[in-house]
């Protein structure tokens, strides 16, 4: 892993703030919007970083990768599941996930709802259609939601991931997502990554995830001292 470059809690910080300052400039309040800090890839102590420079939620998306750095860190964070998920890996992570962002199927659902009742949950949607995206069709969201109430579990909104390097498409997805919320009465929208929090947050977003432009891409800067 490149880490001539070392990331500090003072960096990230700034860094938050030139995020927050990005919300604002998007039309969205920051005081208002949930900044996700993904540390997926990175070493745990750049979770410490984050942790440190005020990113009080945090992001992985492996579940292996999460349990690992659970069990080697002592920090007050909110972890967050952001990445597609095997139903079989839930029970690794299950006790330690504050916000599930990719439930995407009835069984998954059933499974978080087994190994972490009453857990909190958004569903994943895929309004573009891409393939390997994860997420549902916008026509099966209403029934994984009732079906994930059913199980016990709070479903907090919807979740979605835009199309690289479309900004017409991404806001088309970001838009259908904060539409079927709305129609499901649904508050959250976790929507958005570094190079679409714009337009993620000028359709709805409540919530943005954030990696590279806050603690820097996988292998760019991993070692923080
Ligand atoms: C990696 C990832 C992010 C963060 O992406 P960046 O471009 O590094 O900001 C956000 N959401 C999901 C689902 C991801 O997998």
């Amino acid at each position: 892993m490149a880490d001539s470059v070392t990331l500090t809690s003072g960096e990230v910080r700034r860094r938050l703030a030139v995020v927050r300052d990005r919300i604002a400039a998007a039309g969205g309040d920051p005081d208002m919007i949930t900044v996700v800090a993904v540390t997926k890839g990175h070493d745990p102590n750049v979770v410490e970083a984050a942790v440190a420079a005020g990113c009080a939620d945090v992001g992985e998306s492996y579940a292996q990768e999460m349990a690992a750095k659970v069990a080697a860190l002592d920090v007050d964070a909110r972890w967050h599941f952001i990445g597609r998920l095997q139903r079989r890996r839930v029970r690794s992570v299950a006790g330690h996930v504050h916000l599930w962002h990719s439930v995407d199927r009835p069984e998954l659902a059933a499974e978080i709802a087994r190994r972490s009742p009453g857990a909190e949950i958004l569903v994943q949607v895929n309004p573009s259609a891409e393939p390997d995206k994860g997420g549902c069709a916008p026509g099966d969201v209403a029934g994984l939601v009732a079906r994930a109430g059913d199980e016990g579990l709070v479903v907090r909104g919807l979740m979605s991931v835009g199309v690289d390097g479309d900004d017409d498409r991404t806001r088309r997805v970001f838009e259908a997502t904060t539409r079927l919320a709305d129609e499901l009465g649904l508050v959250e929208r976790s929507m958005g990554m570094s190079a679409d929090l714009e337009i993620a947050v000028a359709s709805g977003a409540t919530m943005v995830r954030v990696g590279t432009d806050l603690v820097g891409s996988r292998g760019e800067g991993g070692g923080a001292r």
